[in-house]
């Protein structure tokens, strides 16, 4: 099966042929799932801690030649008790940040999944709220979710509804409150 994971980059790496940045590569080290994989993360696989290497593939901006295409730009993926911790373009280089991997930058890579953790946390209570507060809408009689969607009945009972009012005369609000969360990141931890 052609099925391969996805490695993020913490930087761009340019094609040394052609100057083309690269966000990713794809690669087949770990267990071809289509996963998405960036600094951080925990990779599934045999090394517990070293050096993986693997290649970027390139067009250089040609598509329509094949024959023009490269393979086989080196990068190394530096594992830490298998944690990804960095990707860097030559194997001295990867080899120095492996043995080197200090406390410090364990702590960088916590706070960074802290913040993650507490984004998606977030995101994930507001979207159970406000999908909660919308089917309780829907269970209103038309009358008083005329009054609400025109923002006439502000009453301490109702006032929860101002969160999704915005979203009420859409076509598909579910989406609209999903669209909208997807779109901010929260940095603490307030579920309104
Ligand atoms: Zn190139």
């Amino acid at each position: 099966m052609g099925l391969f994971d996805t490695i993020m980059f913490p930087k761009p790496i340019g094609c040394k042929k052609c100057g083309k940045p690269h966000k990713s590569t794809q690669t087949k080290q770990f267990e071809n799932l289509m996963v998405t994989y960036s600094i951080g993360d925990m990779v599934p696989g045999n090394v517990m801690s070293g050096v993986i290497k693997e290649t970027i593939f390139c067009d250089h901006g040609d598509i329509e030649n094949k024959e023009n295409y490269s393979f086989d730009q080196p990068i190394f993926l530096v594992i830490w008790h298998n944690i990804l911790t960095d990707i860097v373009e030559n194997l001295e280089e990867a080899e120095n940040k492996l043995s080197k991997f200090s406390l410090g930058d364990l702590y960088i890579l916590y706070r960074n999944l802290y913040l993650e953790k507490i984004n998606y946390q977030v995101k994930y209570e507001r979207f159970k709220a406000l999908t909660r507060i919308f089917f309780e809408y829907l269970e209103l009689p038309p009358e008083k979710q005329e009054k609400i969607r025109k923002g006439q009945d502000n009453t301490l009972d109702n006032i929860r509804y101002l969160h999704i009012i915005e979203h009420l005369d859409k076509k598909k609000p579910i989406e609209e409150i999903i669209k909208n969360l997807d779109g901010q990141k929260f940095t603490e931890k307030l579920i309104f």
